[in-house]
């Protein structure tokens, strides 16, 4: 059994606004342009309204400028990449984020292919992923760019250790493989839904990384000593002991995993946090592109 050091994502997410919030006084002496990140929120899930509300309180938090805009639960596919255009257009927001899940009736993927790549704070179009292999990448998907943060900045090492991870969606688990891949030289075995005996590849990590969103997934008996946990499952779960009636829970078994390993993120207060602290990043390097 070793004794585990938990991963703190929301003092390395305060580190950074501090550092952030550094450079834009430092941009504001120099009476240069002052970031502005822009959201756009359709509808009314109540998740995606905390999400946004939390982004725009980060920007407060920096000095960074944002404009919230709410539209209807009905709104049109055409209006809303109407919109899009206009803020790629517009020379005061260098950043803009559209809050996911979108309404049925709007297609997530030309949406996303819209947003101009120099404004796609979130990392999410096409060019953006590609570019996460190339010399000189774009603006990076903000969960996997904050957890690759977090590794470095706790002194993991990746190069030539086997990094697992579960999960390969668009936003997450696949983009996250590329990076630890390409940035971090490890080598990557990337599992999801339709991976027979998960439990073989997940006893072989040093790095284990699960992005699936089913509480208890991992338990105690499918990972090694000393293994590296990231755990990005966030998902809402009924809990009568807390005022709100809900917990967030991780993908991993916390209490079964957590004595096996040498560092280990919690849920609340791993990833999350950088996700945030990833995306005021983003912006910061857009505006500075903008204005070179
Ligand atoms: P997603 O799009 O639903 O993807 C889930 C992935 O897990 C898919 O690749 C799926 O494979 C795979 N999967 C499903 N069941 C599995 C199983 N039993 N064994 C192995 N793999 C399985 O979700 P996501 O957007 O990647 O998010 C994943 C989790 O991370 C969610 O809980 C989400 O809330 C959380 N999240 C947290 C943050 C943060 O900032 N902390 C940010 C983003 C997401 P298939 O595609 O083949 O079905």
């Amino acid at each position: 059994m070793s004794s585990y050091k938990l991963i703190d994502g929301k003092k390395i997410s305060q580190d950074i606004e501090k550092e952030i919030a550094e450079e834009v006084k430092l941009l504001k002496k120099d009476k240069m342009k002052v970031p502005h990140l822009a959201a756009i929120l359709v509808g009314n899930d109540p998740a995606s309204h905390i999400y946004v509300e939390n982004k725009v309180k980060a920007c407060h938090r920096v000095g960074f400028d944002s404009t919230l805009f709410k539209f209807s639960e009905t709104m049109t596919e055409a209006k809303l990449l109407k919109e899009i255009e206009r803020m790629n257009q517009d020379p005061d927001i260098d950043g803009f984020i559209v809050q996911l899940p979108l309404p049925d009736q709007i297609s997530e993927e030309r949406v996303i292919e819209t947003i101009t790549p120099e404004k796609d704070v979130d990392g999410f179009t096409n060019q953006n992923y590609g570019r996460i292999i190339s010399p000189q990448p774009g603006l990076l998907p903000a969960t996997p760019f904050g957890i690759m943060e977090l590794l470095k900045r706790y002194k993991i090492k990746t190069t030539g250790k086997h990094a697992v991870v579960v999960g390969h969606s668009r936003t997450v688990g696949a983009p996250l493989g590329m990076l630890l891949s390409h940035e971090g030289n490890a080598t990557v075995t990337q599992c999801h839904v339709h991976t027979h005996n998960l439990e073989s590849f997940t006893k072989q990590a040093d790095i284990l990384c699960v992005a699936v969103g089913k509480p208890g997934l991992i338990t105690g008996n499918m990972v090694k000593e000393g293994v590296v946990v990231i755990d990005v499952g966030t998902t809402r779960v009924k809990d009568p002991s807390k005022k709100s009636g809900f917990r967030l829970a991780g993908d991993v078994l916390f209490d079964e995993v957590a004595p096996k390993c040498s560092f280990i993120t919690p849920v609340p207060g791993g990833v999350g946090p950088m996700t945030i602290a990833s995306l005021l990043l983003n912006t910061l390097k857009a505006c500075k592109q903008r204005n070179e």
